[in-house]
């Protein structure tokens, strides 16, 4: 609230400088109607002067929104932290002073597990994101099945939802489809896609992972449909930047915003291409990723 009190604070004081120029720059021009030359210089000085100021508040402006940003990022992630250890410090604890019978104590490893699942999770985010930058070379070379890559990422969000075959269907275009690069990388940036899609549905989850040749020049497209809350227009682009959240029909899902960040890099460092799509609120979004084949 404070730094959007400060951008309006810069924004007006743009606004007046600019118009204080203005007026200066009017005044002048009468006064010295003769002074040609000096009249051209001033004009040009005073175009200098003005491009500067606005600059200087576009730039003001952008810091500001950033630095917003860095602080939501930091308290989700916080957040995320502190919930999962949180949760297993109950559960050991509940473990460590009362008497469980067997089902519930399976059923307390099991919430730990999965807890310490989802620690680990925005701990990798965290330090794949950070990575990013480092190594901004290509992927890895090796040869991969795609189909065997998105099976993987299915089997592996179906289990940490819990969701059952219907939730998330897969669809192969059949061939024997190839793609070069590194298996780790590739597989979280689906799974971090389908995590997004189950994360953002409103309900029941109704996924589906679809593989394409047709119509892509030596390419392959994955195209992942959700059901869910959808992305507002504006924010389609918008998304795959670092700690950018959309929050407009966003339903309480909890997050890094780093996710689709990392997504991007990585396709991109396989060559390929990533893009989202939806149709507004509540009509669902799909995104779809290209990559060149072997
Ligand atoms: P996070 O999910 O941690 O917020 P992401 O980078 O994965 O971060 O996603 C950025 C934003 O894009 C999300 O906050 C959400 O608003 C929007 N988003 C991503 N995937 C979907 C989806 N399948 N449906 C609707 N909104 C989505």
């Amino acid at each position: 609230m404070r730094r959007r009190k400060t951008a309006i604070f810069f924004l007006v004081l743009g606004v007046c400088l600019s118009a204080l120029a203005i007026a200066l720059n009017v005044g002048w021009i009468l006064l010295n109607l003769r002074q040609v030359v000096l009249l051209v210089i001033g004009i040009i000085f005073f175009a200098l002067i003005i491009t500067g100021l606005i600059l200087n508040t576009i730039f003001l402006v952008r810091e500001i929104r950033r630095n917003e940003q860095h602080d939501t990022f930091l308290n989700s992630v916080t957040h995320e932290l502190k919930t999962p250890i949180a949760s297993i410090k109950l559960y050991l604890e509940t473990l460590k002073t009362r008497e469980v019978d067997d089902t519930k104590r399976s059923e307390f490893y099991d919430v730990m597990l999965a807890d310490s699942n989802r620690l680990l999770n925005t701990v990798e985010q965290v330090l794949r994101a950070g990575r990013i930058k480092e190594n901004a070379a290509s992927g890895g070379t090796a040869t991969l099945d795609i189909d065997a890559v998105l099976n993987d990422a299915v089997s592996t969000v179906r289990s940490v939802y819990n969701l059952d075959e219907n939730a998330i269907k897969f669809f192969s275009a059949g061939e024997n489809i190839q793609v070069k690069g590194d298996q780790d990388e590739l597989q979280s940036a689906f799974v971090n896609l389908l995590d997004n899609a189950v994360k953002y549905s409103d309900g029941e989850p109704k996924i589906t992972v679809k593989t394409q040749t047709a119509g892509f020049n030596n390419r392959i497209a994955v195209v992942i449909k959700d059901k869910g809350v959808g992305i507002p227009s504006a924010d389609l682009k918008r998304i795959f930047r670092r700690f950018y959240r959309s929050d407009n029909f966003r339903n309480g899902a909890k997050g890094t915003g780093l996710g689709l960040f990392i997504v991007k890099s990585i396709i991109e460092r396989h060559g390929g291409r990533v893009k989202a799509d939806s149709k507004g609120e509540g009509k669902g979004s799909t995104f779809l990723v290209q990559l060149p084949r072997a």
